[in-house]
C-alpha cells in the first residue's frame, strides 16, 4: 500500500469511475485514508452537481437570427474588374487577328519543325498546365477547409 496521498488526477478519476482507474492502488489507499475518501466524496458531489445542471439551449432558429444580423450583400459595379475583362477580351482579339493575318507566315514557321519537336512542346505545355491546375485545386481545397465548409 502506498503511503502518500492520491494525486488530484487519481482522485478525480476514481470519483468519476472507480473501475476505470486500472489499478487497485487507489482503492487500497482509500480504505485507510480518511482525507482522500473525503476528497473523492467532494468530487463525486461536484460531478453529480455538474451532471444535473440544465443543458444550455439555443434558440432553434439561431442560424436565421445570425443571418438576419448580417449586412445585405452589396452588388456594385467594379471598374477594375470591368477593365481587366476588357483587357482580356482585347488581348484575345488581337492575338486572333494576328494569327489570322499572319497565318501563312506562322504555318511556314512551324513547318520547319518536325513532329518530335511539336510533341515535346505539347508535352511540356500539358505538364505545366496539369501541375498549375493541381496546385490551384489544392490551394482552393485548403482555403475551403479553413472556412470550415
Ligand atoms: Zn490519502
Amino acid at each position: 500500500m502506498r503511503t502518500e496521498h492520491l494525486s488530484e488526477e487519481e482522485v478525480q478519476q476514481y470519483a468519476l469511475d472507480a473501475a476505470a482507474t486500472g489499478s487497485t492502488e487507489p482503492t487500497a489507499h482509500l480504505q485507510s485514508c480518511e482525507q482522500c475518501r473525503a476528497r473523492v466524496a467532494d468530487y463525486r458531489w461536484l460531478f453529480a452537481g455538474i451532471r444535473h445542471q440544465p443543458r444550455p439551449s439555443f434558440d432553434s432558429n439561431f442560424a436565421a437570427m445570425v443571418v438576419a444580423q448580417l449586412p445585405p450583400p452589396k452588388i456594385r459595379f467594379s471598374w477594375s474588374a470591368f477593365f481587366v475583362y476588357l483587357l482580356i477580351i482585347d488581348e484575345a482579339g488581337l492575338i486572333a487577328i494576328g494569327c489570322y493575318l499572319f497565318r501563312a507566315d506562322l504555318a511556314a514557321l512551324f513547318a520547319g519543325f518536325g513532329y518530335a519537336f511539336g510533341y515535346l512542346i505539347a508535352v511540356a505545355v500539358t505538364t505545366v498546365i496539369v501541375f498549375q491546375s493541381l496546385d490551384m485545386y489544392v490551394k482552393y481545397q485548403k482555403k475551403m477547409r479553413s472556412l470550415d465548409f
